[in-house]
């Protein structure tokens, strides 16, 4: 991972620490991320059918212990002939509900060790997801010639002239300014790169440009293709009342990305049935 990511983490730790002292004081409060992806429990027997497990894992938990199976809680499982995509929000929303009641009222649990009760509160502190799903979660459009959440309307693309396949290229530009990348021109589309990065849109920042969105969820409804916008929606997760403070609301889990890649490149090669996209 990039340093100036970690360091972006560990400065959105420090300044929510800030906004909220009583929260980051108590030990025993958890910090969620929220991990959704699809699936198909049939495989090629059924492909009409796609299993959302939506997954809670405890950030507050050593990195060796959170990832363990046993930490991680199964909320709730989104079940159905097809995917949900932006309809999304409706399955969440008893979810969103129950960790708003985390957050501003708090739950009174027993601790065993010390044998006494206390109030546990929780906050959601990112998303983690494959890219698709992290479109369907944020409300960005993660699709066409702006399908970058960061650098939105100035996503640098290039369109193939037979494929119609789309390129994103130029983000050499997140690296740091002496960085050997920037000056390579073969390796990436024949120019230096000189362009300083983008700056992430705060919380605030998305919710100007969401909030009066008007979304109408259901298979059923037709798209107003006339009033494309790259933000789909106002995701629910701005219910949330410390979303706005979150320097990264949503991050990409790059290992699940690289996975979904690896098997799009050796269905293309061995053209195994249904998994010969190339997205
Ligand atoms: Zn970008």
């Amino acid at each position: 991972m990039e340093w100036s990511v970690i360091r972006l983490i560990a400065h959105s730790g420090r300044r929510l620490n800030g906004l909220y002292p009583n929260f980051g004081k108590e030990p025993q409060n958890l910090i969620l991320g929220l991990a959704i992806d699809g699936m198909n429990p049939y495989d090629t027997l059924s492909t009409q059918h796609s299993s959302w497990p939506v997954l809670l894992v405890i950030y507050k938990l050593s990195p060796w212990l959170c990832m363990k199976q046993k930490y991680m809680m199964l909320s709730m499982m989104i079940s159905g002939p097809r995917q949900p995509r932006n309809d999304i929000d409706v399955y969440l929303s008893p979810l969103v509900e129950d960790l708003r009641n985390l957050w501003d009222e708090g739950v009174v649990v027993f601790d065993a060790f010390r044998k006494e009760t206390f109030e546990m509160r929780a906050m959601l502190f990112c998303t983690i997801n494959d890219f698709p799903a992290n479109g369907n979660l944020s409300g960005y459009s993660a699709k066409g010639h702006h399908a970058c959440p960061i650098c939105e309307e100035n996503t640098s693309y290039i369109q193939l002239k037979h494929g119609r396949k789309i390129v994103y290229s130029r983000h050499h530009r997140f690296l740091t300014p002496n960085h050997p990348y920037r000056r390579l021109k073969k390796g990436f589309n024949g120019i230096q790169e000189h362009n300083i990065a983008l700056i992430l849109l705060t919380g605030e920042q998305v919710y100007q440009w969401v909030q009066h969105l008007n979304t109408v969820f259901g298979k059923t409804q037709k798209k107003d293709k006339s009033k494309s916008c790259i933000w789909k929606k106002r995701s629910i997760l701005f219910d949330h009342s410390y979303w706005f403070d979150l320097d990264i609301r949503h991050c990409i889990d790059v290992m699940h990305v690289e996975k979904n890649v690896c098997d799009s490149v050796i269905g293309k090669l061995l053209n195994i049935q249904g998994k010969t996209r190339m997205a």
